[in-house]
């Protein structure tokens, strides 16, 4: 029986708290009942949380809903510690021998006399339990820490092995320590198990065939969800059980059973480990998922017929914004990515005043008059050793380029220009005060944006955000691109082409250009001229990927069927831009993916992919408006160009002069492959001669 209605999930404590303003370190309930997530709710200790539990599972009794409630603390001990506590393997017997010694009132609680009890019992007092949060109040039988503590019993169980960064349930006192919270939980749910007797199963001890489950979870497992979520701000442990409660009713019905489908009978389990990756998706998905676009995006405004470049890029830079979702990455994985919201230092550059060379610091103004003698200090401070005392005035201490500058001193000398002793240093006068060092935050000052929304993340960017106390950035998901061919006439190459058929040349370049930009792609192959095949690419592309590039058929002849077929969604707008290479541009929507369709002609494909597609791209993948960079340099050639439309030819530098390939035939691949970037000529009419400026657009200007 995996179907339940609610799901309800909460963030135990191991302290009790008694004022009534939410704290982060207590009792959060986060609950999504059907498809409705509430706002987590702040139980301000066990007693209020017990009452409030007992009520919610009396609601949905009543209404006759299915409840799951996940408690973030082990439900079972390692092996072996239930049979030597109460006399047999059961994990529900430790439930009840607990539910019987544990005694909690929100002013005071036994936890640590009892667990010095089962520690005389069980492990000569050395263990298993280790820790005690009361300074003053020794416990027999109970380490106060790690060292000389004897466990009898496996520190962790299974699940945990795989859990990194869980703490075991013997330690019961420490940040982030969880056995205090073993200890004081287990009696609450015991008791509500008693009060509802017959009606709640615990997993994945008891069969799940009751109105109410008790599960064992792990908010660590959503720790990328709860990330993104944090950067608003808010109470972590309110984010961990809203989205938790969330996730799990939001699961397909398949994957909540694999996570339950668990043999664990004595030590448990943590429900959802080894499936984070779905959990997080789960829990993110609707917040992370930018609006659709418009279906109306691409439409020119009424009159329009031929589109100067410039208009036609600024209505793609307004209609279009970011379609793609959001993730917290680790920096190390972030190279490349679009950073999804402006990042601020959490740290200082440098984090305090340091040395820039090697050599001697001292306070400047301390120095005696005419060429200071100064006595050393003995010790030395180096990068990452800080000397630990100060030095006092008129005195001097070597210091390592890096190294933290020593309470007391202001300046730094270089190694170079004294003559040193075993006690003693001799430089001449003159030397300025700070000179050699740098100050705190000279670089970057805490809280500084380091890095803003948009920008795609550069090795660079990683060292600044590291060196600033960053792990982890918020990041688009990469831009999903589909790229189709269209054309009766297409084979692949590597296959026998008849005549009249050639090898398909957009295809592989425009995949490539996709990945260049940083993008994934999705190659959907070449389609022939058939409405039935072209729909069902689309269908495919709209549900996989974010954009879909075609080639060819995008003009109104009868063998144009991508334009045809944007036409069906009535989404279609045929872009007539003043630009040479270039044959109409249809734009359109399908099922709620944009679709570019471009000339089928390689050099004009190119052109157009580079000149609009490529901004639009950016701006769909989160990374704001993309203008190639371009220079100015003499032409190496000779060209009347009439006023009308704007021009790219191929081109390349040599020389310090921009050269053009020697054919403007839009079906010259070669040229495309000669060619090292694009000359733009202006919209208006332009006599070129040989060292006349042009615009040079290099194609690594378009990355
Ligand atoms: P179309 O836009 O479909 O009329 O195609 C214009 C020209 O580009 C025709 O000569 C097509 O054969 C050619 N073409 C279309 N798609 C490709 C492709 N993928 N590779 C090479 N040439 C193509
Ligand atoms: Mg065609």
């Amino acid at each position: 029986m995996t179907r339940f209605d609610s799901f309800a999930m909460v963030d135990w404590s191991g302290g009790n708290d008694r004022g009534s303003a939410p704290k982060p370190d207590a009792i959060w309930l986060g609950l999504t009942r059907g498809a409705d997530d509430t706002s987590p709710v702040y139980l301000r200790n066990r007693g209020v949380a017990e009452h409030a539990l007992s009520a919610l599972i009396e609601t949905e009794l009543t209404a006759g809903r299915r409840l799951m409630i996940g408690f973030d603390f082990p439900f079972g001990y390692p092996a072996g510690f239930a049979q030597a506590l109460t006399g047999e393997p059961d994990p529900l017997a430790v439930w009840t021998w607990l539910e019987r010694h544990i005694e909690d009132t929100p002013k005071t609680n036994n936890r640590f006399d009892v667990a010095g009890r089962i520690n005389r019992q069980l492990g000569n007092g050395a263990g298993p339990f280790w820790g005690n949060a009361r300074p003053k109040h020794d416990i027999p039988g109970l380490p106060r820490r790690k060292q000389g503590y004897r466990n009898p019993f496996p520190d962790r169980r299974a699940c945990e092995t795989l859990a990194s960064g869980s703490f075991t349930c013997w330690q019961l006192a420490g940040a982030g320590a969880v056995g205090s919270q073993v200890l004081m939980g287990l009696p609450v749910l015991n008791r509500l198990r008693r009060r509802f007797a017959g009606q709640v199963s615990v997993w994945p001890f008891q069969p799940l065939d009751t109105s109410v489950v008790f599960v064992e979870i792990w908010p660590g497992l959503i720790n990328s969800a709860v990330k993104q979520a944090e950067v608003q701000g808010g109470i972590r442990d309110a984010h961990q059980v809203r989205l938790l409660a969330r996730a799990l009713a939001r699961l397909p019905r398949p994957a909540l059973r694999a996570m339950l489908d668990i043999t664990a009978p004595e030590e448990g389990w943590i429900m959802g480990l080894g499936h984070e990756d779905k959990l997080n998706r789960a829990a993110g998905a609707d917040r992370l998922q930018p609006p659709p676009l418009r279906d109306d995006c691409f439409a020119l405004p009424a009159g329009v017929d031929w589109t100067p470049v410039d208009d036609a890029l600024a209505l793609l830079r307004d209609r279009l914004h970011p379609v793609v979702g959001q993730e917290v990455l680790p920096l190390m994985q972030a190279q490349g990515r679009v950073l999804a919201e402006n990042v601020s230092a959490r740290r200082s550059n440098p984090p305090q005043p340091n040395t820039a060379v090697d050599g001697y610091c001292f306070a400047h103004a301390t120095l005696p008059p005419g060429d200071p003698v100064l006595p050393l200090v003995q010790g030395r401070a180096a990068a990452g050793v800080p000397f630990d005392g100060a030095v006092p005035p008129g005195h001097a201490i070597r210091v390592l380029t890096g190294a933290a500058l020593p309470d007391g001193v202001d300046t730094v000398i270089l190694q170079e220009d004294v003559t040193a002793s075993e006690t003693e240093i001799a430089f001449r006068s003159g030397i300025r005060p700070g000179a050699n060092t740098r100050n705190a935050g000279e670089d970057v000052a805490e809280g500084d944006t380091i890095l803003s929304a948009g920008r795609t993340l550069t090795p660079a960017d990683l060292a600044l955000a590291s060196a600033t106390g960053l792990s982890d950035l918020p990041v688009h998901h990469r831009l999903r691109v589909a790229v189709i061919s269209t054309g009766d006439e297409l084979v692949e190459p590597g296959t026998p082409a008849a005549p009249g058929q050639i090898f398909d040349a957009n295809r592989p370049m425009l995949l490539a250009l996709a990945r260049q930009f940083g993008f994934d792609t999705l190659d959907l192959g070449r389609i022939p001229d058939d409405r039935a095949a072209l729909r069902a690419a689309f269908d495919r592309g709209a549900q996989q990927a974010d954009l879909i590039l075609t080639s060819g058929g995008a003009s109104a002849g009868d063998e144009d069927h991508v334009s045809a077929l944007l036409n069906e969604t009535g989404a279609m707008a045929e872009w007539r831009i003043a630009v040479k290479p270039g044959r109409p541009l249809a734009l359109g929507m399908w099922a709620g993916t944009p679709v570019f369709g471009l000339p089928g002609n390689p050099v004009a494909a190119l052109v157009c992919t580079l000149i609009f597609a490529r901004p639009a791209m950016a701006r769909l993948a989160g990374a704001g408006w993309h203008s190639p960079q371009g220079f100015t340099l003499p032409a190496a050639f000779t060209k009347t160009k009439k006023p009308g439309r704007r021009e790219y030819l191929r081109a390349r530098i040599r020389d310090g002069r921009a050269e053009a390939f020697k054919s403007e035939g839009s079906g010259r691949i070669s040229g495309l492959s000669w060619a090292e970037g694009l000359i733009e000529l202006p919209d208006g009419p332009l006599e070129i001669t040989p060292g006349t400026p042009v615009t040079f657009l290099p194609f690594t200007g378009f990355l």
